[in-house]
């Protein structure tokens, strides 16, 4: 496998790993983290100079916030980019995998396998340990066994797949020919001194060498890399086709995030991959599919959900009790000695667990809560941090949700958000309608109708950012009521960044609209 961190590809974390981070820079995260305090410090540092003390006024900027314990002795292990070696939890299905896979140590094709489970269930990091072993292993047994990792939530195209893998081995089998080419030439010029050292080779004269030479250099003019854009399908199969079958081994694709894949470009490249083996001659290729949708098999060929699922592997939420020892066990390695108070671990724990017992969701909470204490220049990590720490995931993810609805469903939104705004109870689908088809107006978008506003409705309730609940109204039937779920300030600022809505000045006419119609 190649080394993740030389390839934004091999990197298994999407987009929402980092949602709640200020910054998008990993490297430069501790110091920004600490950026909004900078205020803070400056201010502590007037009044110390007001109050006379010299020695104190002249400390710069940083001198108060490098002072403080530092609460991590480690970091690094509490991010969603490092794969840890202990999988606590998750024995049974990392044993399942290994005994599929051993059959590539044996150069036989092992079955295809597909694992399932929601995100945070260790499934990236399990495959990611199992490939590790996987290649260390035949390594150490000279077995020819490749493990290629791709995302396809980043590479989400037949086309860059295939590209992706393509170059991969082109690069591989590029490198090896050179190697072989660098030990003939060393030998060829050593046979020249003296021809002796041929003796126990295959070739009988330097010639031979020279020719062998050329051969591979003739092999390594044929590995064309790929372009990112722009050749046929077929002819970025045909270069990975070859790439692949240049030599005798045993490939295993692992494909994470497959369910991304299918969904925007459907099933060719999976039909492709599966059928390949009745082709080539030398190699020999195996996939295994991670998604976090365990319906997606429902939109394959039979012939490729036949293939891919030879044998499928689960991996269920942790509960409270496992996701506590997953965070132990990362903790002492990423905390200075007691810089948890006792209540924290069990705390993310449970929080987590709520969240179908995702430890992604877990870990982050204990590295966003120490964060909060360093910032507190506090040298424990208190409950109060955890809860600190639950809010802004939460309001992280909010924004971030609402940030990427589409125009129409923002509109519908803000109209509930002016309605709350004036204070407006019990807001009923026939007031949003009234207030949206104003709003479309002033910014000239369509109308859409009051039954696909409702929907639209439905969709920002199954979102979590309104409640709308069907209430009885007696002799005059029944009727929904609508409130907002999400912080109104915060989340109508990031309404009011779309470039559309922020057209709107005055908002108050909207909202009066109300009582004419
Ligand atoms: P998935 O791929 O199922 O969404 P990941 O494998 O990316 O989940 O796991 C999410 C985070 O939780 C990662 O940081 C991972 O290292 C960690 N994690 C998940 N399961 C375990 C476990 N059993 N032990 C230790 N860390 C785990
Ligand atoms: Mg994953």
């Amino acid at each position: 496998m190649t080394d993740a961190s030389d390839d934004p590809d091999t990197e298994p974390d999407t987009p929402e790993d980092d949602s709640y981070d200020l910054s998008a820079d990993e490297q430069s995260a501790e110091t920004r983290s600490r950026t909004p305090d900078l205020d803070d410090v400056v201010l502590d540092n007037l009044d110390t100079g007001d109050s006379g003390d010299s020695d104190e006024a002249s400390r710069g900027l940083f001198d108060d916030l490098l002072e403080g314990e530092p609460i991590f002795e480690n970091k690094e292990v509490l991010r969603p980019s490092y794969t840890p070696h202990k999988l606590p939890h998750r024995e049974e299905q990392i044993n399942n995998m290994a005994t599929i896979l051993v059959t590539a140590l044996r150069g036989d094709t092992p079955s295809n396998i597909l694992i399932y489970g929601k995100t945070g269930t260790g499934k990236t990091a399990s495959a990611k340990f199992v490939s590790e072993e996987l290649e260390t292993t035949s390594q150490k047994y000279e077995v020819p066994c490749e493990v290629e990792y791709i995302n396809c939530e980043v590479t989400d195209t037949q086309y860059r797949v295939l590209a992706q893998l393509a170059n991969k081995f082109i690069n591989k089998n590029v490198e090896v020919i050179n190697d072989q080419i660098g030990e003939l030439e060393e030998l060829a010029s050593r046979a020249r001194e003296d021809d002796a050292v041929l003796a126990d080779t295959t070739f009988e004269s330097v010639d031979v060498i020279d020719d062998e030479i050329d051969s591979l250099a003739a092999d390594k003019e044929e590995f064309e890399e790929v372009p990112m854009t722009g050749w046929p399908t077929d002819r970025v199969y045909s270069s990975f086709f070859e790439a692949v079958d240049y030599h005798e081994r045993v490939v295993v694709i692992m494909l994470d995030e497959i369910d991304k894949l299918v969904e925007k470009s459907g099933d060719d490249t999976l039909y492709n991959l599966s059928r390949m083996n009745s082709e080539l001659e030398n190699s020999r290729v195996s996939i295994m599919g991670i998604s976090n949708d365990l319906k997606f098999t429902d939109f394959l060929d039979p012939r490729v959900k036949s293939s891919l699922g030879e044998e499928e592997i689960v991996f269920p939420p942790y509960d409270a009790n496992q996701l506590r020892d997953i965070l132990q066990a990362r903790a002492d390695v990423a905390f200075k000695g007691d810089a948890l108070s006792e209540d924290v671990i069990p705390l993310c724990a449970a929080f987590a667990a709520q969240e179908h017992g995702d430890a992604r969701r877990a870990l982050d909470l204990l590295r966003t809560a120490g964060e909060l204490a360093e910032r507190d220049q506090t040298d424990q990590v208190e409950e109060d941090h955890v809860r600190q720490a639950q809010e802004k995931i939460e309001l992280d993810r909010v924004v971030e949700v609402v940030r990427t609805l589409p125009t129409q469903s923002k509109i519908v939104l803000f109209a509930i958000i002016l309605l709350e705004k004036n204070g407006v109870r019990n807001i009923n689908t026939g007031e949003v309608f009234n207030i949206y088809k104003n709003l479309c107006e002033e910014i000239d978008a369509d109308v859409l109708t009051q039954r696909r506003v409702t929907d639209l409705i439905s969709e920002l309730d199954m979102l979590g950012i309104v409640n709308a609940v069907v209430v009885s109204k007696g002799r005059y039937g029944r009727t929904k009521e609508i409130s907002l779920s999400v912080p109104t300030e915060e989340t109508e600022a990031v309404l009011l960044s779309d470039s559309r809505l922020g057209d709107i000045d005055d908002v108050q006419p909207f909202v009066q609209a109300r009582f004419d119609n």
